[in-house]
């Protein structure tokens, strides 16, 4: 006989990505594998390109990749840059620095500015950057609408507003992998000239493709970019006239079918102004819950301003190594998998037992997060974390009053 043990029931995986995937999404994926060259397949792919626009609030260009959004980062620099360019970076977190190792990987030169891990970029700083660059030598800013190692976000309109005021003529490039369709974004009406998702985090669909969103003056920039490839190439995939184009080879196809029934979801059933309400509705949920429990004890939101934080994701901080000790129990005793702590302080550090994330994208409802957030609660009497208790029934208020 084995212990008795409270995890045996559905798990729940609230880590930052990939997200919970819909049955429905999973289910439309389970199927015989479909003709590449003519029909169904064909026909849906064309469908989907208008609906991630819409998810973007774009009217210009996509270009689909099999890839994560590493391939995302990679495709977005290919098409623009050069060996030798240069590019303004602001770092709010780890994944500002990941797209940069990359650039630097590919002859670019990178110019970081490091806002930190609590607060979003500060706009004087960067316009300072931006107006001392009289040459004009960026060719891009680089930036990251939600970091999701610290869970900062940031205003890319005001960026926008920024580069604007200064005169600057640097493309605008932004990750958005962390919070598309979670966090409000407007591709267009924001200026944004190329922005870079993949389909496993708001998008609600196993990890395996990725996005690049591009601006006609981005696709200018392709005509003299140096180091575009012929699989990176964003021309053909936006703009094909072969269906093989679309992928530079197979097409995904059963990632395809979860992608079609995720934006059916979304675009077509919920509507994205909903989809998004609800995430901020659950977000506020979870920011309650911790705000109340660190009245007392180590807990505390990684992000102190309410409006630097974001609907799909939120860091914690509790101290070492009740992190870790936490994530343990939830996951031996829950069934529930939250996210570590990721670029807070180095691994084999003791201080990196004492952070962890909660992943609230995509397909997440109320009785998830709070499920959630009351199994935290349990977790934190269990391993004896100093907390105020009640953050769950914060959580709830916020809920019922929405
Ligand atoms: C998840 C994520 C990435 C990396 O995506 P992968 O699919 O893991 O390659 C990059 N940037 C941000 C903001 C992310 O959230």
């Amino acid at each position: 006989m084995t212990e008795t043990n409270l995890s045996w029931g559905r798990p729940m995986l609230a880590i930052p990505g990939p997200s919970v995937m819909p049955d429905r999404v999973l289910q439309a994926m389970h199927r015989p594998a479909p003709n590449i060259y003519a029909g169904q397949l064909v026909e849906m792919t064309a469908s989907i390109s208008p609906d991630l626009k819409a998810v973007a609030r774009s009217t210009s260009h996509v270009a689909m990749y099999i890839a994560n959004g590493h391939g995302s980062w990679e495709a977005a620099l290919s098409n623009t840059l050069s060996r030798g360019d240069k590019v303004l970076v602001l770092a709010t977190g780890r994944f500002a620095h990941g797209w940069a190792d990359m650039a630097a990987f590919m002859g670019v030169e990178c110019d970081i500015v490091d806002f930190g891990k609590r607060t979003p970029f500060d706009l004087a700083e960067v316009e300072e950057k931006l107006r001392a660059d009289k040459a004009h030598e960026y060719k891009a800013v680089l930036a990251v609408q939600v970091d999701t190692s610290t869970s900062v976000k940031s205003d890319i309109a005001a960026l926008r507003k920024g580069m604007d005021a200064a005169g600057h003529p640097a493309l605008l490039m932004v990750d958005c992998i962390a919070c598309l369709g979670c966090d409000d974004f407007h591709m267009d009406a924001w200026g944004v000239d190329v922005m870079v998702a993949g389909c496993q985090k708001g998008l609600m669909t196993p990890p395996g493709m990725a996005f690049v969103f591009f601006s006609d003056k981005a696709d200018k920039a392709r005509d003299t970019a140096g180091n575009v490839t012929h699989y990176w190439d964003w021309r053909p995939r936006s703009r094909p006239e072969e269906y093989y184009q679309h992928f530079d080879g197979t097409a995904p196809t059963h990632h395809l079918y979860g992608l079609r029934e995720a934006l059916d979801m979304i675009v077509h059933e919920e509507g994205l102004e909903n989809v998004i309400a609800r995430h901020a509705v659950l977000a506020r949920a979870v920011w309650a819950a911790f705000e109340h429990w660190g009245q007392s004890g180590p807990l505390e939101l990684n992000v102190v301003d309410p409006q630097y934080r974001s609907n799909a994701v939120t860091s914690v901080r509790i101290g070492p190594p009740y992190g870790t000790e936490l994530r343990n129990w939830l996951a031996d005793q829950a069934g529930l998998t939250l996210g570590i702590g990721l670029g807070m302080a180095p691994p084999g550090d003791p201080a990196w037992h004492g952070f962890f994330r909660v992943g609230h994208m995509g397909h997440a409802n109320v009785q998830m997060i709070l499920g959630t957030l009351s199994s935290i609660e349990a977790g934190l009497n269990a391993i004896g974390v100093e907390h105020t208790p009640g953050g769950a029934t914060a959580a709830a208020k916020v809920v019922s009053g929405a």
